[in-house]
C-alpha cells in the first residue's frame, strides 16, 4: 500500500534505549535490513531512520521509515510503501544493539 507522509522535525531525537540509532531502531522492529530509500520510484540508499507522519492522521503519531538524505530533508508530501514501524512505546523493542 502507498500512503502520503511529510517528515517531522518537532520530534525529540531521544533514542529508545533498546537501539544504537533509528535505524537500527526500525530494522530491528522490521526485521529487515534497510536497503533503499521507501519514497516511491526513489533509487537512493536508505541512510536516516527519519521521523515521519502520515498525512491526515489525526492522532498525529511519529514514525520511522528509512529515507535518503535528500528525502530526510524534504518539506514536500512523499508517496512512500507503508513499512512504517512507530518511533515510541513498542513493547517488542527489547533488542539488544550489537557492539
Ligand atoms: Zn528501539
Ligand atoms: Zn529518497
Amino acid at each position: 500500500m502507498i500512503i502520503q507522509i511529510t517528515n517531522r522535525k518537532d520530534v525529540s531525537e531521544e533514542i529508545c534505549e533498546c537501539c544504537d540509532s533509528w535505524m537500527a531502531h526500525w530494522e530491528n522492529n522490521y526485521g529487515e535490513d534497510t536497503e533503499n530509500c521507501s519514497v516511491n520510484f526513489c533509487k537512493n540508499k536508505a541512510e536516516v531512520g527519519a521521523h515521519v507522519g502520515i498525512v491526515d492522521d489525526e492522532f498525529e503519531d511519529i514514525y520511522i521509515i528509512p529515507l535518503c538524505k535528500s528525502h530526510n530533508s524534504s518539506e514536500d508530501i512523499m508517496m512512500v510503501e507503508d513499512r512504517l514501524i512507530p518511533a515510541y512505546e513498542l513493547d517488542d523493542c527489547d533488542i539488544a544493539p550489537e557492539d
